[in-house]
């Protein structure tokens, strides 16, 4: 079929792709890890996305969901109607994330799950009679979501230079990165340093004064994969109990199985987080859907107090609901959790291979199926590629080539480096994972060429 021109579409793509950008591969259907183009070209999907295709595409149970759902109701508003499937979903919800997290806020995706997290903490503080905490403490690099709030929190210097004057400002924290370390410092000294700034921000903002803390547990575009030492978690976990502060866990990207547990928090159950923020592959991409997880407890405090003061027209949406269901039955139905761990195993040993053969990959990291891979110019300097030659998009330019569709980031305009999201969806299997790794193997080869 013809493409309508950048110029004459609109919509997202003409409104945010840079003039003179190559065209897209237009969509035509996707089945299982593979996505079709109108031209019959097939592309397999190795980062699901913006890592939230957790089940891959046109998955039948899915789909057979959707449509029972859709001829049934779509939207009914839940402060007139309760529905099945927001029953179904929140009782499974709740019961994957376990104790002190089985309690949903259902929104329509991460940035309105991270808003609507940290209007509950703060709305929690003012009914236990601490109204004087409201700041929180986010990383940097980090990433929450595109709305205010969450830009607030979220650590790209570069986002803060261009909306900067609109947001009020929020102190940040170095986050623990494992590649790229300050001089001196190992991997462990530098995470302990970290949790120390930590704690110092909190006593110099005054303890009283700090509401939360926010931090994705395995990291996702911000950090490429971002994972921290046990201890890490341990020791954020006792300084935010120690002065009061709400410990927030962004598990937008790290929720839904991905990194080979329910929840990345259930790598670490010494440091449980007070609240957690899914999405993504909550709804594994066939509807809008997030959520913001909390204790029982804390939503008894907060409807004590009149209720939470918060809202959208979409909470707990019929068909998103509906959805979510559907992917939570079929996550624990199919044993995704442990495909992903399965799964990550294998790639992460296809990617060393590769990371021994290419000049280009620096580091490999992550959990499960939450995996990045760092390029550099050069290994051994760990030098970046330079601005100018824009890597990620050359990637993922070529990617698309190999019949590879890629998720590659440069956050803050470089500052912490390049990366490509492996995140294929959680049904993977190991011969297409043996796939995978062969294209990106062609792909690295015909970049460094
Ligand atoms: N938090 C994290 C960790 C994310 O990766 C994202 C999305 N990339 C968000 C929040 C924001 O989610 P959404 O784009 O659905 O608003």
């Amino acid at each position: 079929g013809a493409r309508t021109s950048p110029e004459i579409g609109f919509g997202q793509q003409a409104f945010t792709r840079p003039p003179g950008a190559p065209p897209l591969p237009r969509i035509a259907r996707g089945e299982g890890v593979w996505l079709i183009d109108t031209e019959g070209k097939r592309y397999f999907d190795a980062s699901s996305g913006p890592v939230a295709s957790n089940l891959g595409h046109g998955h039948p149970r899915i789909l057979a969901a959707m449509e029972a759902q859709a001829r049934q109701a779509v939207f009914a508003y839940p402060s007139q109607f309760e529905s099945a499937a927001n029953l179904e979903f929140a009782e499974r919800l709740g019961r994957l994330a376990g104790p002190g997290l089985d309690r949903s806020f259902i929104v329509s995706g991460g940035s309105e799950a991270v808003e609507s997290a940290i209007k509950f903490a703060r709305q929690h503080a003012v009914a236990t009679g601490e109204a004087s905490r409201w700041k929180v403490i986010g990383r940097q690099p980090g990433y929450h979501g595109n709305t205010l709030g969450a830009l607030a929190v979220s650590g790209d210097e570069h986002a803060h230079e261009v909306f900067g004057p609109l947001l009020r400002a929020v102190p940040r924290v170095p986050a623990p990165l494992s590649y790229r370390l300050p001089p001196n410092h190992t991997v462990e000294s530098h995470a302990r340093a970290c949790a120390q700034a930590l704690e110092d921000a909190i006593l110099r903002e005054g303890p009283e004064t700090v509401l939360a803390f926010i931090m994705e547990p395995v990291g996702g575009l911000a950090t490429g994969a971002l994972v921290a030492p046990d201890s890490y978690y341990a020791t954020v976990r006792q300084i935010c109990t120690r002065h009061g502060v709400k410990l927030i866990y962004d598990e937008v990207m790290s929720g839904a199985g991905r990194t080979g547990r329910f929840l990345a928090a259930d790598h670490w159950p010494d440091a449980r987080p007070d609240i957690a923020v899914l999405a993504k592959g909550l709804s594994a991409g066939y509807a809008p859907l997030g959520a913001a997880l909390v204790s029982a407890e804390m939503v008894r405090v907060v409807a004590e107090a009149g209720g939470f003061m918060h809202g959208f027209t979409y909470n707990a949406h019929v068909m998103s609901c509906a959805v979510g269901a559907a992917v939570l039955r079929e996550v624990e139905d199919a044993d995704l959790v442990g495909n992903a761990a399965r799964m990550g195993e294998l790639l992460l040993g296809k990617l060393q291979a590769l990371a021994a053969h290419s000049p280009l990959v620096g580091d490999i990291r992550g959990k499960g199926l939450l995996l990045a891979v760092e390029l550099v110019a050069d290994k051994h300097s760990k030098a970046m590629i330079p601005l100018e030659k824009v890597a990620p998009a050359r990637v993922q330019q070529l990617a698309l080539r190999h019949g590879l569709a890629l998720y590659c980031r440069r956050t803050s305009r470089g500052a912490y480096g390049d990366w490509l999201m492996l995140s294929p969806p959680l049904t993977v299997t190991a011969e297409e994972i043996g796939i995978l790794a062969e294209r990106l193997g062609a792909v690295l080869d015909d970049y460094a060429a």
